[in-house]
């Protein structure tokens, strides 16, 4: 069996992997900010070393995968910390470790919402490693209005899927071995859209992407199986991809741009 590093592990698509990957006899260690084996806040340099140092203290060293679920959607720079640097960073100072896997792998959490306006500067900025500058593009989103602010989600999105597409390739993943990709998904039922999902109004923005979609609403599980199967030994060829499990939103949105 294999040890998997999941972070996110307290709800939704983190918890799902957590779960479905123990009933298949594997370890996990899930990082989250409470209810996991590893508190610490990925939002923070400091919290993301923390939260590395302890995970792998808690696998004795071993670590065959990493799969980075944690995210947030709030019209802030917050959400550029976690879904950007707390992905990225977190996963970077994991590769040392994971390259002494017979089997590494890695996989991360995008969105559609990779595929909807965002600000190019502030996604050049994250992809820059600069987070400092990003926080700062990012707060001057926020302070102009929920429209803009929401800018910072698409755009940390857009920046992930880039990332693993530049990384997948790199001496750091390639040279060791390590497939790395993301799962974007449509809407999912979770925490994180529950109070969108229970109005008409909300329900009706959720869904404007997408007018005929694929068998609805998807639960975390439906993402969990493809995160799984990527960091599986059985994906040896797969990488740098963002595989949009959405139910047709990007064959809706990029259409033929492909
Ligand atoms: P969720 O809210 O159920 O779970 C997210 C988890 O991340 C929570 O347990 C939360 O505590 C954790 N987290 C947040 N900030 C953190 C921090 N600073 N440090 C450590 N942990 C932190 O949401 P979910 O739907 O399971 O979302 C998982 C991923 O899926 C996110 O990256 C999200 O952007 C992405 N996603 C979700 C949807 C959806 O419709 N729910 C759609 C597309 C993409």
């Amino acid at each position: 069996t294999r040890t998997y590093i999941v972070t996110g592990s307290a709800s939704g698509i983190g918890a799902a992997t957590a779960a479905i990957l123990k009933e298949r006899g594997n370890t996990v260690i899930g990082v989250d900010l409470r209810n996991a084996d590893v508190e610490a806040d990925l939002s923070t340099p400091e919290g993301r070393s923390a939260a590395v140092a302890k995970a792998v203290e808690l696998a004795g060293g071993n670590v065959d995968a990493v799969i980075a679920c944690a995210g947030i959607s709030a019209p802030a720079p917050i959400t550029v910390a976690v879904n950007f640097f707390g992905v990225t960073d977190f996963l970077t100072a994991l590769v040392p470790v994971l390259a002494k896997s017979s089997a590494p792998r890695a996989a991360v959490v995008s969105s559609m919402a990779s595929l909807q306006p965002n600000s190019p500067e502030l996604v050049d900025a994250m992809l820059a490693g600069n987070e400092e500058e990003a926080l700062r593009i990012g707060q001057t989103l926020a302070d102009s209005g929920p429209q803009t602010g929401y800018l910072n989600y698409p755009s940390s999105k857009r920046a992930l899927s880039r990332w693993v597409r530049r990384e997948s390739i790199s001496p750091a993943f390639a040279g060791n071995g390590i497939p790395l990709n993301a799962v974007a998904p449509g809407t999912v039922v979770s925490a994180m859209t529950r109070d969108l999902l229970s109005t008409p109004e909300g329900r009706a923005m959720v869904d404007a992407n997408v007018p005929m979609p694929l068998n609805g609403h998807s639960d975390p599980e439906v993402i969990a199986r493809l995160l799984i199967w990527l960091t599986s030994e059985e994906n040896s060829h797969t990488t740098g991809q963002t595989i949009y499990t959405d139910g047709g939103a990007d064959a809706t949105l990029r259409g033929d741009d492909i």
